[in-house]
């Protein structure tokens, strides 16, 4: 069985940059959309923290 990762691609509500992002895999179990509704991510251009499901704009 094939893992597949997941990548999303965010903008920022501050700056409107885009960036990918990753999700960081929990041990154990896979990555789901419930998962990524929790997850906060800096801003890599301008470090606003901003809520991943909210910004995603694209699944890659
Ligand atoms: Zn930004």
């Amino acid at each position: 069985m094939t893992v597949r990762m997941k990548m999303f691609l965010l903008e920022c509500p501050r700056c409107h940059n885009r960036m990918k992002y990753q999700p960081a895999k929990a041990s154990g179990s896979a990555t789901t959309a419930a998962d990524v509704s929790k997850k906060v991510k800096k801003c890599v251009y301008c470090n606003f923290s901003m809520n991943v499901q909210k910004s995603v704009v694209q699944k890659v």
